[in-house]
């Protein structure tokens, strides 16, 4: 199989234009943290979700006045780099996924080559 999904989740909170992450109520550490500081902009921050249903019974608990998303991690085979953005398909065999950036990489790459 070609998608090596990690088979995490985290939780996107639509912030303007942007994503933001949803990183918990609270740290590692057990240590709570400001509420200004439960989203993050940087997914390196978001609180990882291994099963779905236990992602579904937090989401619960957020408050309604946000508008969520539920994003499943992927890691691209090209850069290691880990994303949640729709995958683009890599020309070299067109079948594996890999993260957008490296697909308008890939894509600039072929239109220089022609
Ligand atoms: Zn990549």
């Amino acid at each position: 199989m070609s998608n090596i999904g990690i088979c995490e989740y985290v939780i996107g909170v639509i912030h303007d234009k942007d994503i933001w992450y949803y990183v918990g109520k609270s740290d590692a550490h057990g240590v709570t943290l400001n509420p200004n500081e439960q989203y993050s902009s940087f997914l390196v921050d978001a609180k990882r979700y291994d099963d779905e249903d236990i992602l579904r019974e937090e989401l619960e608990s957020l408050p309604k006045t946000l508008t969520y998303k539920i994003l499943e991690l992927q890691r691209c085979p090209k850069c290691k780099k880990e994303f949640t953005e729709h995958p683009a398909l890599s020309r070299v065999d067109n079948e594996t996924e890999i993260c957008p950036e490296c697909g308008v990489r890939e894509a600039v790459r072929a239109y220089i080559n022609i």
